[in-house]
C-alpha cells in the first residue's frame, strides 16, 4: 500500500467513526447516514484511491471538472460508482449533467428545477434532486430564500409556491433538502441551522404530504453536529483527501 493509500483509507475511517459517534449521541443508526466524498480538485488518481478505500459515494461541483473526471473515474473503478452534483449549475450547463450524475443536491432555484425537469423528460428519465435552502440567510449563499419561514409569512408564501410547483414537475423526484452552514470559528454555531434545515423539511413534508427524506448538510469543519441533527448525506473533502 502507498502512503496516500493508507493516508486515504485511515480518513475514511476516522471520518466513519466519528459518524458513528455522533449517530450513537443523537440515538440514530449510522446505516442511515451517507459518506458523499467531495471530491472537486482532486485528480482521478485521488479518486480511485478513495473507491479503494472503500468509498462509493462521490460529489463534484463543477460541471466542467466533472465532465472529464467523471467518465475516467468510472471507466477504472472496479465498482459503480454514485456521483452527487453539488455545487451551483447554472442551467444553460443543465443539460451536461443527466448523463453525469445521479443525483444534484444543489437546485437553487424553480428556473433550475423547470430546466433540469423538462431535460430529464426528453431524455425520457427522472432525476433525484435535493432542494437547497438558505437557511441561514447569508446574501453569499445560493438556494432558495428560506430564512425566517417560520416567522415571515411573505418569504413562507412565496417558498411554499415554489416548493409546490418543483414538487410537480414531471422529470424530478425531490428527496430532500441540502443547505451550506455558514463558516464559524465553533462548530456548535452551525447547530440552529441544521436545526432549521430539519424543521423545515418537516414542515413542508406535512404541508404537501411528500416524506423527503433525506437532508444533505454537514462537511468537514461541522459534520458531527449534522449528524446530531439529523444530516442523511454528510459532503466531505478535506477530511478525506487531506486538506491539500
Ligand atoms: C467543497 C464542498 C464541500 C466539502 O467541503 P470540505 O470542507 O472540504 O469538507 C461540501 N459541500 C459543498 C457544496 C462543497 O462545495
Amino acid at each position: 500500500m502507498t502512503d496516500s493509500m493508507m493516508g486515504i483509507t485511515e480518513r475514511t475511517n476516522r471520518v466513519l467513526e466519528s459518524i458513528a459517534e455522533a449517530c450513537a449521541r443523537a440515538g440514530r443508526d449510522p446505516a442511515a447516514v451517507t459518506l458523499v466524498a467531495v471530491s472537486k480538485t482532486q485528480p482521478v488518481e485521488a479518486v480511485l484511491q478513495a473507491v479503494e478505500a472503500g468509498l462509493q459515494h462521490f460529489g463534484e461541483n463543477r460541471v466542467e471538472e466533472a465532465e472529464d473526471k467523471i467518465p475516467a473515474v468510472n471507466r477504472a473503478s472496479p465498482r459503480p460508482l454514485i456521483w452527487h452534483m453539488i455545487g451551483h449549475l447554472q442551467s444553460r450547463k443543465a443539460r451536461l449533467v443527466l448523463p453525469l450524475f445521479q443525483q444534484v443536491h444543489s437546485v437553487d432555484s424553480l428556473r433550475l428545477a423547470v430546466r433540469l425537469s423538462a431535460l430529464a423528460v426528453e431524455a425520457g428519465r427522472t432525476l433525484d434532486v435535493l432542494l437547497e435552502m438558505n437557511v441561514s440567510g447569508e446574501a453569499a449563499k445560493y438556494g432558495f430564500e428560506a430564512a425566517g419561514w417560520q416567522s415571515d409569512d411573505e418569504v413562507r408564501r412565496r417558498l411554499w409556491n415554489e416548493v409546490e410547483h418543483i414538487l410537480a414537475l414531471p422529470g424530478l423526484n425531490v428527496h430532500g433538502l441540502m443547505t451550506m452552514a455558514p463558516i464559524v470559528a465553533d462548530m456548535e454555531q452551525t447547530r440552529p441551522v441544521f436545526a432549521q434545515l430539519a424543521a423545515l423539511r418537516g414542515a413542508l413534508a406535512e404541508s404537501f404530504g411528500r416524506p423527503l427524506p433525506e437532508l444533505s448538510m454537514g462537511m468537514t469543519d461541522d459534520y458531527p453536529v449534522a449528524v446530531e441533527e439529523g444530516a442523511t448525506l454528510v459532503r466531505i473533502g478535506r477530511a478525506l483527501f487531506g486538506e491539500g
